[in-house]
């Protein structure tokens, strides 16, 4: 059954450790994540952006197809099915469909209506249960199509969103969304510092976790990040995999062009990265 992410999150941040948020595109991502996450005894969260859930023909299709490999693998971690970068419109329907987390990215408004959206997606999903990822800053790179800056994230703004009852709150601290470029400046760890400092014990969500070196990860993990967010590696990884399988001409042998074959190396190669990334953030049997 698909649970809320509040409690896999305030146990982690007291843990001093982080819960990956691994996005998934079809079966075989999903399938792929929730079996490594049970192999590992890790709590998991499932990401899903707008763009992702159209092409997956919509929320109720994706939820009927989370809960039914659930079932069938029997996987009992916790996992929480969560809307990415969801506007207000996505939320709703998100909600409705039966996911059990949802993030509603109001940091591209003026803060007084990032705050005000917010409060009123803190109460409907409050309402039902469920958690909220909330954003100040907006996170560099493209997602979907919509491009951040890469801004570092107000302290106060951060702690006046965290006092509306959100579970979660991402803040920009120079991260980005896909590969990093050769002159990216890193995190900044002050911003962190400060912003952590202000909001307690509110879980801090890291977003554009792919090319981040390892230390910087656990840096930001022991200074307060408890979610982070992978998306961009799995997918490398899938087509690393599948370019291999090809230019090997293993299509061409036997039966080698069944789908099931054929996307099998992509398969194994995203379960490869989360489990590296489960033993990075130090989730391995915290579920
Ligand atoms: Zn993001």
């Amino acid at each position: 059954m698909l649970v809320s992410a509040k409690e896999m999150l305030n146990k982690a941040k007291a843990g001093k450790y982080a819960v990956g948020q691994f996005n998934i595109n079809n079966l075989e991502w999903t399938k792929a994540v929730l079996l490594t996450a049970q192999e590992n005894n890790s709590p998991v969260i499932l990401g899903v952006s707008e763009g992702a859930a159209k092409y997956m023909c919509g929320y109720k299709t994706i939820v009927g197809m989370v809960n039914g490999i659930m079932e069938e693998l029997k996987i009992t971690v916790p996992v929480a099915l969560h809307l990415d970068h969801g506007s207000y419109e996505g939320a709703l329907k998100a909600m409705e469909a039966g996911f059990s987390s949802i993030m509603f990215d109001g940091s591209h408004y003026p803060i007084d209506e990032n705050i005000a959206k917010t409060t009123e997606m803190v109460k409907l999903t409050s309402e039902k249960g469920l958690s909220l990822e909330a954003e100040v800053g907006s996170i560099g790179g493209e997602e979907d199509g919509v491009v951040g800056a890469g801004e570092i994230a107000d302290a106060n703004e951060c702690k006046a969103i965290a006092d509306l009852g959100v579970t979660m709150l991402a803040a920009g601290i120079g991260n980005i969304h896909g590969k990093y470029p050769a002159n990216w400046k890193g995190l900044s760890f002050e911003a962190l510092e400060a912003i952590s400092n202000l909001t307690g014990d509110m879980p801090l969500v890291l977003h554009g976790g792919t090319g981040i070196p390892e230390d910087m990860i656990q840096r930001a993990i022991s200074l307060g990040v408890s979610k982070i967010n992978v998306n961009t590696e799995c997918q490398l990884a899938f087509a690393e995999g599948t370019r291999k399988y090809i230019e090997a001409g293993k299509d061409l042998e036997g039966k080698g062009f069944d789908p099931r074959k054929l996307l099998a190396p992509g398969f194994e190669a995203i379960k490869a990265t989360v489990k590296e990334k489960m033993e990075l953030f130090g989730s391995v049997n915290k579920a």
